[in-house]
Formats: C-alpha cells, structure tokens, sequence
C-alpha cells in the first residue's frame, strides 16, 4: 500500500457525480461520469436510470456501459456552438476511431453529424449504419486501392495524405463518373503538449502533405480533371487542453487556402480536426465544447477578414470530445495480492485487452466501486487487469474504499479508444456494449464467446488427429 499524506482529504465515489454546474448545460468533456450518472437509494451508481451492479449481473462483466444522453448531449453542443459563433456554413463530422461500431455512427447521424473514417472497415460500418457519403470523409495514411476504389464508388470525400494517394486518385478516375471530391492534408507545423505518440502536427509526423511541398502540389491537383479539390485539412494531435495551438492554426490554414484559391482550386472547406481534450482525474481541466468551438470560429473569421478571403465551410472532428466520457467500464472484482509496505494489487476481469491505454500511453483512469458509492476511499492500490503482463494495469494508484471479490469496479472516461483499440489477446473475448437510456439497456455490442474466438481458425486437414 502507498502511505499518502495525512492531510489528504478522505473522499467517496460520490466526489466524481457531475457537479451542478455541469447540470443540463455541463460540457461532457469535463465530467469525470456520464452526465445522467447519479447514486441511488442502495448506494449503488447509476448511469442513464440502470444500477450499474444489476447491469452487470444481467449482461456479465467487463461490460461497456455507454450514456446515449451524454453522447447526443456532446453532438448537441458542437452543432449549437458552430450555429453561435460562426457566420458561415459548418459541419462537425465525428471521428469514428474513437469508437465505431453500428449503434455509434446511428446516434451521430441521427444527430446531424457527419462522420470521418480510417479504413474500409470504418466506413463499410458507417454505411451500414445508414450514414450519407455526402458527409462521410476519408482519412489515413496509406489507404490501399481497394479502400480507395470502394471510397471513389460510394462518393464520399477523401482526405489525401500523400503523392502515391493523390497520383493512384488521378489514374484511376474514369472520364465517366464526376471527379472525386478530395481535400489536401497537411502539417502545419504547429506544436501542442500533448503525449509524443498523439502529436501529429509537428513537421516530423508520418501524415500529410510537408508545407514545402504544397505549392508542387496544388498546381498538380489543379491539371487532375478527375480530382476536384474542395479544401484543406489538419489535425494537431490529440487530449489537447490549450487552445492557442488551434487559434493559430486557424491563420496558417486560412493562409494555405488563400494560397491554393490561387492556383484556382475551387477550395471552399476548411477541416480544422479534432483533439479537444476530456477530463480523465480530477486534476484535468480541459476548455469546454463552447469555447473550443468559439475560438476556432472567431479565429477562422478574423483570418478571413485578415487575408481578404470569403468564409469557407468549417468543419471539425472531435472523437475523444464527444465519446469518450459517456462511456464507463465495469469490472468485476476478484483476486487481491497485498505486498506489506509495498503495493496492494485489486484484480479485475479485464484489462489490456478491452482498455489498451494504459499500456499504450501510460494513461491514468479514476474508478468507483459502484455498489459502495458513499465508502471512504481509505486505499490507495493498484488495479490490475488479468492478462499474462507485468505492465497490464488498468490504474497504477486508485484511490479506492476497501475492495472484495465480487464489488463492481467502474473505470470512467473509457467511451474513447478503448473498445475501438480492444484486442482478443490472451484470447480473452471482447466485452459486451450496452447503451443504457431512460432506465432501458439495450445491447450494442456483444459479448464474444469461445466460438467466436475460433471462428476464423483453420485447421489444415494434415493437423488433423487421425483415429
Ligand atoms: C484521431 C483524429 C481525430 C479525432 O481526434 P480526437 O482527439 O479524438 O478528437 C480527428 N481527425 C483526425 C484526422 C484524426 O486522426
């Protein structure tokens, strides 16, 4: 056990409810629970008026508990924000690596929303989910000619990240469709505080178009019949808390479109990308919705006013922003290993495999015990997940009540990259999802089982055990 300071408050699950001055208005992405999320009269946490613990007795653990409320309340926001503050034409596309899956994309479209995907497989889901290619746009870095060839024949937008896309887009229009509508990535060069491996802005990143060689590429683009070059686009990087990053970047954008308008590109969108940041502890404070959404309105409006430009369609991309804190894990409790004076582990029935961030980024959750939401958090452990490595810790220092096999563990903030990023590895089977509103759980995802783990095995005949 770690021996913290005395003079640290002794807290319960209770401090992590959405404060009132999140209320109705609250901006998703500063609370540490979905906003519906209240503790009822058995002391247990509720989300979208279910129990959590009866969630998970009816559906198994771990299980994705995802707030439609929440979800359509983030959506909400952006729309209303870009109606506020800009002028002209907007779109917020949501990007679906967060979390893509049917129900998602359904809730996002129903909102209005466009979507943005990173392969086939994203916008196979997308479509199916009922999504309009008039709004879905397509990213990545090394999107393959299958991938491209299904993108020009459903006619969504494409984002080109490099030469090789942009040359394979040129050729393989024929003169009979209309050309493919494409916007140009590039690195603007600008520089955020955010983890290494999710910042994408900076000149030494492996996606888009290096600013030295869009003057080559613009006038390529501009002798393509079959390319129609609609905008530009850029992402910083992700989990940013800072805003001045994306105000400058509206100017070094706005720049780059008026560079393009003279080599009479019909360039008329801007896509800002996303990278609003959401509270993952207590000691995150990220800006609200509103006033990312403000800045990037009020910036991209003096630019143009600055340059002499008319407005372009604005479009952003938030993932993480509108997902990722709608979302809690629950686990349920089982082993404990206490090492005196050292560390006390408290093992769940998960871990890396449905919540790789913590391996991957070092990144840092906060837990409840759903069903002692008013025990003291007295603590301090290591919650760890089951897989077959050292580093599979779901949190390295929870502060948590005292814990028993059995008690159900809830993980907050887990709405983005997790169940998009999950894996089979230990062939654990992926969890469950469920979409919890008014009181009604409906299952989004299910729950893997052992058939399903082997469904894509082989087994030569020669393998074969024979008699
Ligand atoms: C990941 C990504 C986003 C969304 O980032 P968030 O931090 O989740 O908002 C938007 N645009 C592009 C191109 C991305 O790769």
């Amino acid at each position: 056990m770690i021996v913290t300071s005395a003079t640290e408050a002794v807290t319960s699950g209770r401090q992590y409810l959405p404060t009132s001055s999140l209320g109705s208005a609250g901006s998703p992405n500063q609370s540490l629970l979905p906003l519906t999320a209240t503790v009822n009269k058995n002391d247990h946490l509720e989300v979208g008026g279910c129990d959590v613990p009866s969630l998970v007795r009816r559906f198994g653990s771990p299980l994705y508990i995802l707030d439609e409320e929440t979800l359509r309340r983030a959506c909400r926001q952006y729309h209303q924000a870009f109606q506020r503050y800009y002028p002209g034409e907007s779109l917020v596309i949501y990007a679906s690596k967060a979390w893509n899956c049917l129900a998602v994309c359904a809730i996002v479209a129903s909102e209005g929303l466009g979507i943005d995907v990173v392969s086939g497989g994203e916008l196979y889901t997308a479509l199916r989910a009922g999504m309009n290619p008039e709004v879905i746009y397509f990213h990545g870095n090394n999107k393959s000619i299958d991938e491209l060839q299904f993108a020009v024949e459903v006619g969504c937008t494409i984002v080109v990240d490099n030469w090789l896309e942009l040359e394979t887009l040129a050729r393989m229009q024929d003169a009979l469709q209309p050309p493919t509508r494409i916007l140009l990535r590039l690195t603007p060069g600008i520089e955020c505080h955010t983890h290494d491996y999710i910042r994408t802005g900076h000149l030494d990143s492996k996606f888009g178009f290096d600013p030295d060689q869009l003057e080559d590429v613009f006038a390529f683009v501009s002798q393509q019949p079959a390319l129609e070059c609609v905008g530009l686009h850029a992402h910083i990087g992700s989990q940013i808390f800072e805003l001045q990053p994306h105000q400058d970047l509206t100017m070094v954008m706005m720049q780059w479109m008026s560079k393009a308008a003279t080599y009479n590109l019909p360039v008329r969108e801007l896509d800002i990308g996303g990278g609003l940041g959401i509270r993952y502890t207590e000691q995150d404070d990220p800006p609200s919705i509103d006033e990312w959404v403000r800045v990037i309105c009020e910036g991209v409006v003096a630019a143009c006013e600055t340059l002499q430009m008319p407005l372009p369609k604005l479009i952003a991309e938030p993932g993480r922003s509108l997902i990722g804190s709608a979302c809690v894990t629950a686990y349920t409790v089982g082993s404990q290993k206490v090492i005196p004076n050292l560390r006390t582990y408290v093992t769940v029935d998960g871990g890396m495999s449905d919540n790789p961030r913590p391996i991957t980024y070092q990144s840092i959750y906060r837990a409840v015990i759903a069903n002692r939401m008013s025990a003291e958090m007295t603590e301090m452990v290591a919650v760890a997940g089951k897989h077959c490595e050292s580093g599979d810790i779901v949190i390295k220092e929870a502060r948590l009540p005292q814990t028993k096999s059995g008690d159900t563990l809830v993980v907050m903030g887990t709405g983005a990259y997790n169940y998009s990023m999950a894996s089979n590895y230990n062939r654990l089977p992926r969890p469950a999802a469920v979409l919890v509103n008014a009181g009604e759980a409906d299952v989004i995802l299910k729950r893997e089982s052992y058939q399903d783990l082997i469904q894509h095995d082989c087994l030569p005949e020669k393998l074969v055990e024979k008699g």
